[in-house]
């Protein structure tokens, strides 16, 4: 992308959620949904990247371990309380505005790891290499797949380990849509 393009890009996405669909660098700092980078170097952490003040909560009665809040206020913002939690995963499957990972920075020196809910059939195989893309569905790098949960408990979608270099665990947040051709059999 050249440099123009670049500058209208960052622009355009600095707008914000309700204007592109995706949270702003603005939002995602002042969302309490965030872990910090100590909490996801210890290991695997929910990143609740929820921005808007929607009447939802499902998440909050998910968690058992007192890791999500959002209070009496039904609109407000659901804070993650990250020493509470474990990185079960729970609340992956059960957010409706797929807005939850689990991040993880201790997997290996070289490598993090993301959990990310994907709706999309076909699933890709434990061990293949797909494109990792942003909050933007942009190709970041290449991703490993660790794993594909899909119980019935789940309700149709599929929770999808990926392994990535460290340094785009900020930027990561899903894979592109495989091919016909690719699919799991
Ligand atoms: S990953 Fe588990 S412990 Fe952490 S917030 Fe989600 S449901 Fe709670
Ligand atoms: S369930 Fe998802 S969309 Fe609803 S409040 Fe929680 S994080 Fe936000």
């Amino acid at each position: 992308m050249d440099k123009n393009k670049q500058d209208l890009h960052k622009e355009y996405f600095n707008l914000g959620v309700a204007f592109t669909g995706v949270p702003s660098q603005d939002e995602l700092a002042h969302c309490p949904g965030v872990p910090t980078e100590m909490r996801m170097q210890h290991g695997r952490v929910a990143c609740i990247e929820c921005v808007q003040q929607i009447p939802c909560n499902p998440c909050e009665g998910l968690c058992k371990f007192g890791a999500i809040t959002i209070g009496e206020e039904i609109t407000n913002l659901p804070k993650l309380h990250e020493d509470n939690c474990v990185g079960c995963g729970l609340c992956v499957a059960g957010c409706p505005g797929l807005a939850i990972t689990i991040l993880d920075r201790s997997y290996s020196k070289r490598e993090a790891t993301i959990d990310f809910p994907f709706e999309y059939l076909p699933l890709p195989a434990v061990g293949a290499w797909v494109d990792a893309v942003n909050r933007a569905g942009e190709v970041v790098c290449k991703g490993r797949i660790l794993r594909v949960l899909k119980p019935e408990s789940y309700q149709g979608t599929a929770v999808i380990c990926m392994a990535i270099p460290q340094e785009y665990l900020n930027e990561v947040r899903s894979m592109k849509r495989l091919p016909k051709q690719d699919r799991r059999e």
